[in-house]
């Protein structure tokens, strides 16, 4: 099966806002084998998302629109779907209730505006929104399939994954079969090359490369129509060679972030982090308390930006400055000791570099960037000239941080 992807909003064809709704939800259909032929934008304008609606539906046998369920005026999609469809717009009295409710328990009396949102396409579906008032409509006459959700991604996913399962998965004529590899230490183009000669004599899987700095994710896909079971064995092959080539930089194969198997295997050992980041202003901290859970490991840190925090609150010698200057390894040991001493950490992780665009030398140019992992066991000191520009030097020098503890964590504690 295959689908066509509508973003409504006008703020969507401004420069300032960009549809990220299609890319979550070509993922999820692409795991279920389903494709996307077609995705567009359409501003708030009945007439225009109607003529759209109306097409994409004689054209493609699933359509999904997001965006535009809202209260306002501006919110057009329910009305635009009715037209396109040649449907009533009925009444749902529980809709209303629902929303009601919500806003009762935040202590305020509902807008006579939200019933708007209580309007649902006749013979659709409602589908109950817990993150916010716009319920989504799920409408299958056996012909047509028009799958309408709210815009915010928020809202959008937990509806769309929900209706993926119970009634859109079942429609895929394909088996999907899918592994991924995540490594890390390694470059794209190295990986590419070291890859590529496997994984280009198929075409089924499908290999897809996905790279952030410093972090790499090789996703295969294996598609088929009847009989999974050769694809699959074809795709676990592909990814036994890839092992077999790279696997020193293997993370690992599950599909969960570094940061979240950072969390995980120090919460299991009992083990505490800290860190002291200059040129990343408080980056890999961000990074990993993103993790739920991540209270039990991350005690907290310090961003001694300044020389003079740098040697007050951290204890840094003013002599390793002087001498050495801040952005090199002697001042990166003593960061990531001192901030584990002051912490009463078990591990302590220091940063301190280059990220340009200006502040390089010809002994010190911009990227540069040393690190320090201060453990019981050892001390790990590293320095890269990591290329781009400021937001990716640091970009790749917090990956690079999360990948030398999760190497401690495999190598030295396992
Ligand atoms: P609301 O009740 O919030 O008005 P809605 O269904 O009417 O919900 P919109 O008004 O279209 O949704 O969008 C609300 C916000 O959701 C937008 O300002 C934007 O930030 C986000 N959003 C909408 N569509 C998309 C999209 N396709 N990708 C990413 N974000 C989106
Ligand atoms: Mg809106």
């Amino acid at each position: 099966m295959r689908a066509i992807f509508i973003a409504v909003g006008s703020e969507l064809l401004d420069h300032d806002k960009i549809d990220t709704n299609s890319l979550y939800i070509a993922r999820k259909l692409g795991e279920k084998g389903i494709l996307i032929d077609m995705k567009m934008v359409v501003g708030d304008n009945r007439d225009n998302l109607s003529w759209t609606i109306k097409n994409a539906c004689k054209r493609s046998q699933l359509v999904i629109v997001s965006g535009g369920l809202g209260p306002t005026e501006d919110d057009i999609t329910r009305e635009s779907a009715a037209d396109a469809l040649k449907l009533k717009l009925v009444f749902n009295d529980d809709i209303v209730a629902d929303i009601e409710e919500m806003f009762r328990v935040r202590g305020i009396d509902m807008p006579q505006i939200n019933k708007r949102q209580a309007f649902v396409l006749d013979g659709a579906e409602v589908l109950s929104n817990s993150a916010g008032t716009a319920p989504g409509q799920y409408f299958d006459d056996g012909k047509v399939r028009l799958l309408l959700l709210p815009g915010p991604p928020k809202e959008m996913i937990p509806i769309f994954d929900k209706i993926l399962e119970e009634k859109i998965s079942p429609l895929s004529n394909f088996h999907i079969y899918k592994r991924i590899l995540k490594f890390g230490g390694i470059t794209e183009s190295e990986a590419d090359s070291m890859i590529s000669g496997i994984y280009r004599r198929y075409k089924n899987p499908i290999t897809t490369i996905l790279a952030s700095p410093g972090l790499i994710e090789v996703h295969l896909l294996g598609r088929a129509k009847k009989d999974i079971e050769e694809i699959k064995e074809l795709t676990d092959q592909v990814a036994e060679d890839i092992r077999e080539k790279i696997g020193e930089y293997l993370i690992t194969e599950e599909d969960v972030r570094i940061e979240e198997l950072i969390i995980r295997e120090m919460t299991r050992l009992g083990l505490s982090l800290s860190v002291a980041e200059s040129c990343t202003g408080g980056g890999l901290g961000n990074v990993l308390t993103n993790v739920p859970g991540s209270s039990e490991v991350f005690l907290g840190g310090v961003i001694p930006y300044s020389n003079e925090l740098k040697t007050g609150i951290l204890d840094v010698k003013e002599e390793t400055l002087k001498k050495h200057g801040a952005v090199s390894k002697h001042a990166a040991k003593e960061m990531a000791e001192n901030v584990r001493k002051l912490t009463g950490s078990d591990i302590g992780v220091s940063i301190t570099g280059i990220a340009g665009p200006g502040g390089g030398t010809s002994k010190k140019p911009v990227g540069l960037v040393f690190m320090h992992m201060s453990t019981p066991e050892k001390e790990t000191g590293e320095y890269r000239i990591f290329p781009g520009d400021r937001e990716v030097v640091k970009i790749r020098t917090i990956n690079y941080c999360l990948n030398m503890i999760f190497k401690y964590l495999k190598h030295d504690k396992v």
